[in-house]
């Protein structure tokens, strides 16, 4: 049962909720109403009933023979009742029927009431011709004259206002079902109509694919839960998209730039083998071809740490770590490359601590460090700059190299991005160093910004949360 249940459709299980709650209050409801208007309509007739047996008490007396006496004087069976008197009827002992008192006719009634419970004191209803129905009271009635407990029926006519019971059950019982049906039904199309968005969402979902990731559900009321579950599901999707596009878009750069050393590393070896040569000829192809090799080396080494950065992000660590320390230690590992260029640092930075992850913050001023040494000209300045500004530390490597034109600006941290690619690539660069410094620092919470420097060459600026 648990199991089918779980197999019907939300609509379904909604509205058989709604349906049987509904019946469920419902029939509370009559059952209450009934009981209630019953009670309060057949009242004064019980009451009726209870004065008319007191003066029956009253007036009623049986001798020790068994004779019936109304007001002390014998009551004749031939002589018709005073419908003024109240009506009743004596049972013996032996359920047998002593005398009855009514005003009516043999002829006028169809079928008599049957005997009595011996004993008990209760209220019936009997139809005792078409047209004409009893309310009738039954009690036990001592006769001491013959130490016997005899049954008295009190009887009156059940009045047409009691009869609006009748009709209030017929109502209830016709209503009820047709309620409950419309409770249903009603349910059902409400439901129906409130989680249409969610079909509409179901079909569109299912025909979002890998290949087809620009599709977006359906937002029908951006205000109510199936609205913002779409609108959640659908910035999901928009991030989902981005990193395929970021994925294809990778996968694209990457083979192509694997092409370039390959094909290089062939072509030496292919040119090389055409003909024999001198070992020292031999020595200088392998040379130039364990460089390029390198150069493929180095660049997986990087395409792997980018990709680092972005599926499972590495830990983060938040320790204290000593700016000023850090900056001269990257300038001390990079120092050989700037004397092969004659060039010459210049640190300005205050003893400052940071809350950061010092391998990352490392690496990303190590990269800014080496475009600048590779990309200024011999005998110039760089400029290392520590400073703090409002909750965040900056941290600006500045050159007096040519700088990077506008309209390169903008796609500086893209990856593979080189402005000049024919003069950079006897640079090493894969130009990948900044997409990373960019990764880095995002990983960081903090971000890199290019501006031009004064008399032509670039500053990159690090800008790091304090905490
Ligand atoms: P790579 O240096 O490996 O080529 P980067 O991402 O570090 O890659 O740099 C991208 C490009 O930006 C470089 O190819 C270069 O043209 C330019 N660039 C980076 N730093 C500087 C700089 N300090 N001065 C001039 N150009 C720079």
């Amino acid at each position: 049962m648990k199991a089918w249940w779980r197999q019907r459709t939300l609509r379904f299980r909604l509205a058989a909720w709604y349906g049987a709650g509904g019946t469920l209050l419902l029939a509370i409801f009559s059952a209450t109403l009934y009981s209630y208007v019953a009670e309060t309509m057949a009242r004064p007739l019980d009451s009726e009933l209870r004065q008319d047996l007191a003066e029956i008490r009253q007036r009623l007396a049986i001798t020790a023979e068994g004779v019936v006496l109304w007001d002390r004087a014998g009551a004749t069976s031939q002589a018709r009742w005073n419908s003024e008197n109240p009506w009743f009827e004596l049972w013996n002992e032996q359920g047998e029927l002593v005398r009855r008192f009514w005003p009516f006719t043999e002829s006028r009634v169809e079928s008599m009431p049957v005997a009595p419970e011996p004993g008990r004191d209760r209220i019936s209803i009997f139809n005792v011709a078409r047209d004409l129905r009893l309310r009738v009271l039954s009690v036990p009635y001592a006769v001491p004259a013959r130490s016997e407990t005899w049954m008295i029926r009190v009887m009156t006519v059940h009045r047409p206002m009691a009869d609006g019971l009748g009709a209030l059950r017929l109502i209830i019982a016709g209503a009820l079902p047709v309620v409950v049906a419309l409770l249903v039904l009603g349910g059902y199309a409400l439901t129906r109509r409130w989680l249409k968005p969610l079909d509409l969402m179901v079909a569109e979902a299912n025909r979002i694919t890998a290949e087809d990731l620009g599709r977006r559900l359906p937002v029908v009321n951006p205000h109510d839960e199936l609205g913002q579950l779409a609108e959640v599901f659908n910035v999901t999707l928009d991030r989902l998209e981005e990193s395929f596009v970021a994925l294809d878009r990778f996968v694209a750069d990457a083979s192509h730039e694997l092409r370039t050393p390959l094909t290089t590393l062939r072509n030496v070896g292919e040119v090389g083998l055409r003909r024999s040569r001198t070992v020292e000829e031999y020595r200088e192809i392998i040379g130039s071809m364990l460089e390029e090799a390198q150069r493929l080396q180095l660049l997986t080494q990087r395409l792997l740490e980018l990709a680092s950065t972005e599926g499972d992000a590495p830990t983060v660590e938040h320790l204290p770590v000593r700016l000023d320390e850090l900056v001269r230690r990257c300038v001390g590992e990079l120092g050989i490359l700037a004397e092969n260029k004659s060039q010459r640092f210049l640190l300005e930075t205050p003893e400052c601590t940071a809350q950061t992850d010092a391998v990352l913050l490392r690496q990303a001023v190590q990269n800014l460090v080496d475009n600048a040494i590779k990309y200024s000209p011999a005998g110039t300045t760089i400029q290392i700059k520590v400073r703090e500004a409002g909750d965040h530390w900056v941290i600006e490597v500045t050159d007096e190299g040519p700088g990077i034109g506008v309209e390169h600006r903008s796609r500086l941290t893209a990856r593979f991005f080189r402005p000049d690619s024919g003069r950079d690539r006897g640079r090493g660069g894969f130009g990948l160093g900044l997409a990373l410094t960019k990764a880095y620092l995002r990983l960081l919470g903090g971000t890199v910004e290019y501006a031009p420097a004064p008399g032509g060459g670039s500053t990159f600026r690090l800008t790091l949360p304090r905490v």
